[in-house]
């Protein structure tokens, strides 16, 4: 799978046909555990970002987070690389261990 921000790996559920997030475990809608990987765009919609000015100690400030959501209505929570982006921006999404990071996506 590509880690360029191109494609996520998402899950589906062979039972019900839900997408989601995370890779492994069961379904959240159905509980099946016949989960399949499934390629996702890695541009999303931002529903809501925030900046945190006084972070966790041991936190870059100020910390900028995003809930975003890609298609097939799959919603996670990134770790904003650069300025805050307004509500409804696409931003390219991409794995970074065990969290996301987006970015502002240039306009086509
Ligand atoms: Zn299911």
């Amino acid at each position: 799978m590509s880690d360029d921000g191109e494609v996520l790996e998402l899950s589906h559920c062979e039972e019900c046909g839900a997408r989601f997030l995370p890779t492994d475990g069961a379904c959240p809608r159905c509980g099946s555990t016949r989960i399949q990987p499934y390629p996702s765009p890695a541009l999303g919609t931002v529903l809501a970002a925030t900046e945190i000015t006084s972070p966790p100690e041991g936190w870059h400030a100020p910390h900028r987070l995003a809930l975003v959501e890609l298609p097939e209505a799959v919603r996670l929570i990134a770790i904003l690389d650069g300025a805050l982006p307004a509500r409804g921006s696409i931003v390219a999404v991409r794995r970074d261990g065990a969290v996301f990071r987006a970015r502002s996506e240039p306009a086509r």
